[in-house]
């Protein structure tokens, strides 16, 4: 049986987002979570796509409103799942990945036993770097923060049920197609 609620997590710049999205476009039927951020979007990014961006106060009623499954501050913004389209598509038996950090890891491990960690890892801290860099997305200080985060989420690895290495995505992607039992 094929695991259900999926939650890939690991430091900022392992390239979760490129594993993800080339997961979903070779197995269609999975279901990856759009999660609501109080972060600007970066260019390439577009609203309902990568992220639903909102205002800290719209992200706050989302908040009290109970509409969020876990949320967390990271790097000086709000990021948060959403529900009930999370909760609908496993009613519908369907896989769903959620792309978070590791808070947000540890509070889907809590409300839901049942889901599967896996840790994305980059080979090596300077690769993690080199890719952080380059991704240039980042102003120094942020890239500083995100990194002594990165330190962090790479000591939480026994907390996950699986680690994958991001060496490159294909290889990556394909480990996770076997780790999920994807048909
Ligand atoms: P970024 O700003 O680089 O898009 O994301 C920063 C971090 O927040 C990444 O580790 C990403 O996985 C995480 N993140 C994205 N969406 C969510 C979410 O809905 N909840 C939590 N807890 N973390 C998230």
């Amino acid at each position: 049986m094929s695991a259900k609620l999926v939650v890939l997590a690991g430091p900022s710049g392992v390239g979760k987002g490129t594993v993800v999205r080339e997961l979903v476009r070779q197995k269609p039927q999975v279901f990856l979570s759009v999660s609501v951020t109080t972060r600007k979007p970066r260019p390439e990014e577009s609203h309902d796509d990568h992220y639903i961006f909102l205002s800290e106060q719209e992200f706050e009623n989302e908040v009290q409103k109970g509409n969020l499954l876990e949320h967390a501050q990271f790097a000086g913004y709000m990021y948060g799942t959403p529900r009930k389209p999370v909760e609908e598509r496993i009613k519908n038996d369907q896989t769903v990945v959620l792309e978070i950090d590791l808070q947000g890891a540890r509070q889907i491990k809590k409300s839901m036993p049942e889901a599967f960690l896996v840790l994305l890892k980059p080979p090596s801290i300077e690769e993690l770097k080199r890719r952080l860099i380059e991704r240039g997305t980042e102003k120094p200080e942020e890239l500083e923060l995100r990194l002594k985060v990165a330190m962090g989420e790479l000591e939480a690895e026994k907390e996950f049920d699986a680690v994958v290495i991001n060496e490159d995505v294909q290889s990556a992607v394909g480990q996770l197609i076997t780790l999920l039992h994807l048909k």
